[in-house]
């Protein structure tokens, strides 16, 4: 499975059962509900079908609210239309105003706006230069021609604007959000980290035990870049916004510098907007998309983000299909990935969640195991950026579906009953239970000693999935095959306990040799050059069947099954 995460707004396309568990076969992590296209009760509607699609495929998909923020939209027109004519003078207006007047929905602006500025409308489409600016209202030169529409987006590209943080349809989305335990809010037009505290504090407020994303859209939020990644959980490149507030041709390198400075934190970011556009109405995405997605992965993001491609458009399934196939293959070819420069936590356990990337390249583990509370391990883990995955045990689900867009993180959530388990094989039991992990792999598993989901991590050890069985000294290539106790016996192993063995009929008849005695040099000698697996001095705690399946690992000498 890629590394790399997935998120999809959910919209009249996505919004049943059938077609979010396509999208969640094909790799989803997390739906975002996008609040300026719904209506009260969707967010409960969104809750039920999400919980009832985890529930029947064990899937950690979580919800993300995208607060709107105060948006600056001009006001209606007569016909629903009005052009503009690249020389010409309007008037913008809060009020009143006559007919061939521009209104605007904030007359705070008129506070901040200053002679000179531009204000960009309808998406970049439309350009205006400040030309005068009183109390109530500004004088306007068009800089070029097009059409507005009723409600058309305005931007005041580098202006830092004052008009609260949330409107009040965005308090009452956050309150139907409340009610249903929503674990991200995506939070608009970000502009220092002052927005993203009065979100923390509202949501303290009200018992929530929420992530946020910063979005970062303007230019402001841009140039606080770092204070704002300080206090948030994660960030987003919403580069529709962006591409309006900032020369469009700067947004790529912006991107790139908004990943870097979260990177620095150790916070995690989703890139947004336009990934695969093409794909609301096309059946694949064109390669320029391809191109853009491949990038955003190798800039370091941990999640992609599709918008209308599934809430509106034709193929919702085929275009999170397109996101998973694409990270798998870059995943699988470019793996190496910068750590945090400067990261704000415990200390003790970021070393570990750095060791535990370092002894997992060293003896080639499959996977890591972290045994997490806050999922404050599992985050530290995947901002090192480990080439496995790094599956998140935690002790609640809800804590696991926050986790679900770090990169390389698999929740599991563990059952009411291992909360106060101090007992790693009892823990380790009921993983092996699931799906997670095959017989003879090795993982490295990071905990908080005594209790394993207490936090506090201070704890790594590198363990071989299976049932103990004991250990010797090793020799040759590990591996996994059926074992025989009888030197006649059929299966790729043996089991020798006797020193009157024939070398050359065990050697042409098995792959691997248990032996419970000493062997001679010379024996090690023969058996070397013929590449076999070898354990000899072999101390055996738990009993091997006869006939079943081993696997002896070359390195640490373990015999488990
Ligand atoms: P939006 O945010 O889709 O809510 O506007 C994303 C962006 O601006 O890119
Ligand atoms: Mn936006």
């Amino acid at each position: 499975m890629a590394q790399t995460k997935i998120v999809a707004t959910i919209g009249p396309s996505s919004d049943n059962a059938s077609t979010l568990r396509e999208m969640v076969k094909n790799g989803l992590s997390a739906v975002r509900v996008n609040t300026a296209h719904i209506k009260e009760g969707y967010i409960t509607k969104v809750r039920k079908m999400v919980d009832s699609v985890n529930s029947d495929m064990g899937s950690n998909i979580g919800i993300m609210i995208d607060l709107k923020g105060p948006e600056l939209r001009t006001g209606t027109f007569e016909g629903g239309r009005f052009s503009v004519e690249e020389g010409d003078t309007y008037r913008l207006v809060s009020t009143g105003g006559s007919p061939g007047d521009i209104l605007i929905n904030y007359p705070s602006v008129f506070r901040s706006l200053q002679k000179g500025d531009e204000i960009v409308m309808s998406d970049g489409k439309v350009k205006f230069r400040v030309l005068e600016k009183g109390s109530n209202s500004a004088e306007l030169l068009a800089g070029s021609s097009g059409d507005l529409r009723d409600r058309s987006r305005v931007n005041i590209p580098g202006r830092y604007l004052d008009l609260g943080v949330l409107t009040e349809r965005d308090k009452d989305f956050l309150m139907e959000g409340v009610k249903n335990s929503i674990e991200f809010y995506a939070l608009s037009f970000v502009q220092d980290k002052s927005n993203v505290i009065h979100l923390q504090k509202l949501l303290y407020d009200n018992g929530q035990n929420a992530s946020i994303i910063a979005k970062i859209e303007t230019k402001s939020g841009y140039d606080n870049i770092d204070s704002i990644s300080s206090v948030s959980d994660y960030v987003m490149v919403a580069r529709g916004d962006l591409g309006v507030e900032m020369p469009l041709e700067e947004v790529v390198l912006a991107q790139k510098t908004i990943i870097n400075e979260a990177h620095k934190h150790g916070v995690p970011t989703i890139v947004a907007t336009q990934m695969l556009e093409s794909m609301v109405e096309s059946s694949s995405p064109t390669r320029a998309e391809v191109a853009d997605v491949t990038n955003a992965i190798l800039d370091n993001a941990d999640s992609v983000m599709l918008s209308e491609e599934t809430a509106i458009g034709k193929h919702p399934a085929d275009a999170v299909g397109y996101l998973s196939r694409i990270a798998d293959y870059v995943e699988g070819v470019y793996r190496d990935f910068p750590e945090p420069e400067q990261f704000f936590g415990n200390r003790i356990a970021y070393s570990i969640a750095r060791a535990s990337k370092i002894i997992a390249r060293e003896i080639k583990a499959d996977a890591i195991l972290a045994f997490t509370l806050t999922g404050n391990t599992a985050r530290m883990i995947s901002a090192v950026r480990p080439e496995i995955p790094i599956y998140a045990a935690v002790a609640d689900s809800m804590v696991g579906r926050r986790l679900n867009l770090l990169r390389g993180v698999i929740p599991i959530s563990m059952p009411e009953e291992f909360r106060k388990t101090s007992d790693l094989i009892e823990a380790l039991a009921f993983i092996e239970s699931g799906d997670y992990f095959r017989k003879g792999e090795r993982i490295v598993i990071t905990s908080g000693a005594p209790y394993f989901l207490f936090g506090g991590t201070n704890d790594v050890r590198v363990l071989t999935v299976g049932t103990f069985n004991g250990r010797g000294y090793p020799m040759g290539p590990s591996l996994q095959g059926v074992l025989t106790k009888k030197a006649d016996g059929k299966g790729d192993i043996v089991l020798i306990g006797d020193r009157s063995w024939d070398r050359e009929a065990v050697a042409s008849r098995f792959k691997g040799i248990v032996f419970t005695i000493d062997i001679s040099d010379q024996d090690k000698e023969y058996l070397s050059q013929q590449n076999k697996t070898v354990l000899f001095n072999t101390k055996i705690v738990k009993e091997l069947e006869e006939g079943g399946t081993v696997t002896i690992d070359g390195g640490t000498g373990i015999i488990n099954s």
